[in-house]
């Protein structure tokens, strides 16, 4: 089964795109099969995989608008590991271009029907704010992870992000849920931290991930090389966070699989249960 996850958050510099590539090429040095999709048109994420923005052919644009197959479109990341569905500026267009079409907030999600089987999971780049792109992430999306910096107007931009998610998974996407609340740029020695991560998990409980990515140069840096933190300084404190989090995510999906089959070992008395009465 494929996992799609959706790294959204409609605040810019929170993370987004660090948590994508790096948790793409964790996974990937986990031996998972992963693609990324790149869905802002500023393709942080494309460079960050070692793919100039510049030089492509066909990108994100062309899946969305003209419905390329996704497997003319998708380049390797060099050293990452991982598929990369690229993304650059001509992205900007697309929303403007979908007017007017049917379905144009479905458009990722067909594109990438027909990819199960060749991934176990899809992370969404999401742009940072609440547009046509972001939603088509979210509709695509079974899971959204939200990386977040714990300071003070954090939670407030939180609850517009909650409601679109509510809304979505009313409407288009009911299997849409919140995969989980991720803290970014941590630095336990502020107190503001401690106390937003404290309100953070009175409210959200469980779905906060207990990895805690600290802030770390070397993950600020290895974009301008082209490579996730794993490949350029892999033993840092910043690459390590996001194994660790991979980890921590993959844990969480085989505890859901043992807890849905002993939900489905537990039915057959349940229904000789019902015979009885
Ligand atoms: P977003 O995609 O949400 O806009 P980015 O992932 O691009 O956010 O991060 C914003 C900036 O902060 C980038 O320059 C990035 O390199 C830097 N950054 C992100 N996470 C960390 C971290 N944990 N430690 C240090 N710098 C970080
Ligand atoms: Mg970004």
């Amino acid at each position: 089964m494929t996992r799609i996850l959706a790294i959204a958050n409609q605040k810019g510099g929170v993370g987004k795109t660090t948590t994508c590539v790096n948790l793409a090429a964790a996974l990937a040095a986990m031996k998972r099969r992963v693609l990324l999709v790149d869905l802002d048109p500023q393709g942080n994420a494309t460079m960050g995989s070692g793919i100039d923005k510049y030089e492509l052919e066909q990108s994100v644009y062309d899946v969305l608008v003209d419905s390329a197959p996704l497997a003319s479109v998708v380049q390797r990341s060099p050293e990452g590991g991982y598929d990369l569905l690229p993304a650059n500026g001509d992205l900007t267009a697309a929303e403007v271009e979908l007017v007017g079409t049917e379905h144009k907030e479905r458009r990722l999600a067909e594109s990438l029907t027909g990819c199960e089987g060749r991934y176990e999971f899809v992370l969404i780049d999401c742009p940072p704010s609440l547009n046509m792109l972001t939603l088509n992430g979210l509709v695509a999306a079974s899971g959204v992870l939200i990386p977040m910096q714990c300071e003070y107007y954090a939670l407030e931009g939180l609850s517009a992000l909650v409601d679109t998610i509510q809304a979505v998974a009313r409407s288009v996407n009911p299997a849409l849920q919140i995969e989980g609340l991720l803290r970014t740029m941590y630095d336990p020695r502020n107190s503001l931290t401690n106390e937003v991560s404290r309100q953070l998990q009175e409210h959200f409980g469980e779905r906060v991930y207990r990895t805690v990515i600290p802030r770390n140069v070397r993950l600020a840096e290895a974009p301008s090389y082209g490579l996730p933190a794993i490949q350029y300084d892999g033993k840092s404190r910043g690459a390590q966070a996001y194994l660790a989090l991979a980890g921590e995510l993959t844990r969480r999906e085989q505890e859901a699989a043992v807890a849905a089959e002993s939900v489905v070992a537990a039915e057959p008395s349940m229904e000789s249960q019902n015979h009885v009465s």
